[in-house]
């Protein structure tokens, strides 16, 4: 089984399958998304589409705001999950900066009873941010292995991943994805993954297929192929993880099996 680990919500979703298909995916992990880039042509309207990415990485938004994007969001990704049950698994995002009780309130109503298979992406802007993730992990103490997806390139520096790690160390039974592979501090993040049992790695957004191959050969059970789409692309990402692996077994650990154990595919 071929599993894109990371894609976020493209419309329409038939586009979405039809790259999929392309690739060879049997299923993908859905995250939502707030701006549509798969929809822009040219660099104007990109630029535009993004500027609402930037927003988030850069923490402008307000918690009231966030709350209302995301419940749209997951709202527009339930609708996808539901008609193509049998291609996508999803996971949920949730508002940094609430209370303990308002984040418990929202995992149930959001993750647990949309049957999510984990929480994420989480884009922390600062390093505040990254420090308001810990009643996330809190909460999550009082759940059976619900994973979070975080993402660790730009504008996550290394005090930031830092910190993200201790949280990793401290709250030992949520396992933690450090997304598109830690982005300039991979060899950090490598090194911290292959050394603690609830710490993987995405592999979406290499800007170095040196740096892939060591991941792939130093933590080949615990990293997950992924695309990151629209950012990415499903069939060049996993040719990519072909070519570089070691073996046909690491392949399939990679493209499919890893991500099937942590979160119990069947
Ligand atoms: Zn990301």
């Amino acid at each position: 089984m071929i599993i894109d680990s990371h894609e976020h919500l493209m419309l329409p979703s038939e586009l979405q399958i039809e790259k999929m298909n392309e690739a060879g995916v049997d299923k993908t992990i859905l995250f939502t998304t707030t701006p549509h880039p798969e929809k822009v042509s040219t660099l104007t309207e990109f630029k535009n589409e993004i500027s609402v990415l930037f927003n988030i990485l850069g923490g402008k938004n307000t918690i009231e705001a966030n709350r209302k994007r995301m419940k749209k969001d997951i709202l527009d990704m339930m609708s996808v999950l539901e008609k193509y049950s049998d291609r996508f698994y999803g996971f949920g995002s949730v508002p940094l900066g609430m209370s303990f009780e308002e984040t418990t309130e929202w995992i149930e109503r959001y993750i647990i009873k949309n049957r999510l298979k984990g929480i994420g992406e989480f884009t922390p802007g600062n390093d505040e941010q990254i420090s308001q993730l810990e009643t996330i992990f809190k909460v999550l103490e009082g759940y059976d292995k619900l994973p979070v997806w975080i993402h660790t390139f730009n504008p996550v520096t290394l005090n930031g991943i830092k910190i993200i790690e201790k949280f990793t160390l401290k709250y030992s039974d949520t396992p933690v994805i450090f997304g598109h592979m830690g982005g300039y501090n991979w060899m950090e993040v490598t090194e911290f993954v292959k050394n603690t049992q609830n710490a993987y790695m995405d592999l979406s957004a290499a800007f170095s297929t040196l740096a892939l191959k060591m991941i792939i050969s130093e933590i080949p059970k615990k990293c997950f192929f992924s695309s990151d789409a629209p950012y990415g692309d499903p069939l060049l990402n996993r040719q990519m993880i072909e070519y570089l692996s070691p073996s046909k077994k690491i392949t399939a650990k990679i493209l499919g099996e890893n991500i099937m154990e942590l979160l119990e595919l069947e």
